[in-house]
C-alpha cells in the first residue's frame, strides 16, 4: 500500500481497491491499495475522511490503525457485508481541515528556522490548536526581535521555496534537532538551507502556499518564550478583521494612520490630567470644604453638626466623596442635594457613631417616612440613602420634614 499524502500531499479525493478486509466489534477494518487519509503525526491532526463503497453509502472513518508493513486499516461503522475484498471505493477528505492543520504545521518548520538562523534559538515545544497554535521557544525576547522574526517568516514565504520532504537513509544527514534513533528511513523535511528536519507530519509543496504567517501574542513561559501564532487563511483573517476595527478607529476619531496615534496620546494626556484634577479635588477641597460646611452647620445634640446643602455640580462622585468626608472625619448628618438639569440627586448620609447610638436615626427609614410628602424616588441603608427628587422646590420641604424627624427621634 503506497501512502500517497506523501508523494501527492494536495490529493483530497481517490478512487481505489480494498485489498483486505478486517472485522472488528460493530466495525470493519479496510486496508486499501492506495492511501490519502493522514492517520496524525509530528504534531498534526489526523485527517477528517469518508469512505463510500459499491451502495454508494458515506461512511465515516472512525480511526486509522498505523501498519508500517502491511499498511494502514480505515475503521467504519459497517456491517462486514458492506465491503468485499476487490471492491472499487473513494476515498474522501475534508480538504479544509487538512489545508488549515499543513499550513499551521509547515508555517511552524518556518517560524523554527527563523528563530534558529535569526537568533539561534531552538524550539523546544509545539501545539497546534483548532484556532490558535503555540510554539515554544528557548529564551526571552523582546517586541523588536518579535518584529523580526515576524518579518523574515513573511520573507520566506515570499521567496517561494520548495518544500521538500523525502526519506533518507543517511545517517550522516546533519538536522535541525537530533535525528530519532532508528533502523527504517527517516522521513526529512527541507526547506532551503533554512530548515531541515525529520519530520512525518504533511507540509506544502512550496512556501508561498503559506499566504501569511501572524506571530499573535508571546509571553514568558518557564524559561523560554511562547508564541502564538496563525498562518494562511486564519492570518489572514485575523489581519482582514483588526484591519476592520482599525478602520473604525480612525472614523471614530476622524483620523487617518499617519495622524491617529497623536491623537491617541492626547487622549490619554487629557485623561491624566483629569486624575490629576480628582486628585487634586480629594486632597486639597474635600478638607477645605468639609470644615466650612461643619462650621457653618446647625449643633443639633450631643456635638452632632446636621448639614444641608444644595450644590449645582457636574461631579457627582465629589459630592458622594464630600458626603463621605464629612460623616467619617465628623459627628454628622449631611442632607446633600445637587440640581441637575432635570432631576436633582439628594443624599442623605450619616456617622456610624451616630446610628449606633440612636437607632432611630436611620437614613432610609428617614427618606421611606418623608417620601409620600414629595416627589422623590429613592431608599437606602441605615447610613446612607440616596434617589432623585423630579420638583427642586421640594428638596427643601423634604429636608424640613427629615430634620424635624431627626430631632423627634433622638
Ligand atoms: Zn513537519
Amino acid at each position: 500500500m503506497e501512502k500517497l499524502y506523501y508523494r501527492k500531499r494536495y490529493l483530497d479525493s481517490l478512487e481505489t481497491t480494498v485489498k483486505e478486509i478486517v472485522t472488528s466489534i460493530g466495525q470493519v477494518g479496510l486496508r486499501l491499495e492506495e492511501d490519502i487519509v493522514f492517520p496524525g503525526g509530528g504534531g498534526q491532526a489526523a485527517d477528517i475522511a469518508s469512505i463510500a463503497g459499491n451502495s454508494n453509502k458515506i461512511f465515516d472513518i472512525l480511526s486509522v490503525r498505523e501498519d508500517e508493513i502491511n499498511g494502514n486499516l480505515h475503521y467504519v461503522d459497517a456491517s462486514s457485508s458492506a465491503f468485499n475484498v476487490g471492491d472499487r471505493v473513494s476515498v474522501n477528505i475534508d480538504w479544509k481541515h487538512r489545508e488549515d492543520n499543513m499550513h499551521q504545521h509547515s508555517g511552524q518548520h518556518v517560524l523554527s528556522g527563523c528563530f534558529y538562523k535569526l537568533f539561534g534559538r531552538n524550539t523546544t515545544g509545539l501545539h497546534i490548536g483548532k484556532t490558535v497554535s503555540q510554539l515554544d521557544i528557548e529564551g526571552l525576547f523582546d517586541d523588536e526581535m518579535v518584529a523580526k522574526i515576524e518579518l523574515y517568516a513573511n520573507e520566506i514565504i515570499q521567496q517561494s521555496i520548495e518544500v521538500e520532504n523525502y526519506v533518507s537513509e543517511d545517517d550522516n544527514i546533519v538536522t535541525r534537532r537530533k535525528l530519532p534513533d532508528t533502523d527504517n528511513g527517516i522521513r526529512i523535511l527541507k526547506i532551503g538551507d533554512l530548515d531541515i528536519n525529520a519530520c512525518c507530519g504533511i507540509h506544502v509543496y512550496n512556501t508561498r502556499d503559506l499566504r501569511l504567517i501572524k506571530i499573535v501574542r508571546y509571553y514568558k513561559n518557564k524559561n523560554g518564550t511562547r508564541f502564538e501564532y496563525l498562518v494562511g487563511k486564519r492570518a489572514v483573517d485575523f489581519v482582514l478583521k483588526r484591519e476592520s476595527i482599525f478602520e473604525k478607529i480612525l472614523k471614530l476619531y476622524s483620523c487617518n494612520e499617519d495622524t491617529i496615534i497623536n491623537a491617541l496620546m492626547n487622549e490619554g494626556l487629557k485623561k491624566d490630567e483629569l486624575v490629576l484634577e480628582k486628585k487634586y479635588l480629594e486632597n486639597k477641597l474635600l478638607p477645605t470644604i468639609s470644615n466650612e460646611l461643619i462650621g457653618s452647620g446647625e449643633n443639633i445634640f450631643d456635638e452632632v453638626t446636621l448639614i444641608t446643602k444644595v450644590f449645582s455640580s457636574d461631579k457627582k462622585w465629589f459630592i458622594e466623596d464630600l458626603a463621605k468626608y464629612i460623616t467619617e472625619n465628623n459627628r454628622a448628618i449631611v442632607l446633600i442635594a445637587n440640581e441637575k438639569e432635570n432631576n436633582t440627586e439628594i443624599l442623605l448620609q450619616c456617622s456610624k457613631s451616630i446610628s449606633d447610638e440612636y437607632p432611630m436615626i436611620n437614613m432610609g427609614q428617614l427618606w421611606k417616612e418623608s417620601s409620600h410628602l414629595v416627589r422623590v424616588k429613592g431608599g437606602g441603608s441605615k447610613f446612607l440613602a440616596q434617589g432623585i427628587c423630579e420638583k427642586t422646590e421640594d428638596i427643601l420641604v423634604f429636608f424640613a420634614n427629615i430634620k424635624s424627624s431627626i430631632k423627634n427621634e433622638k
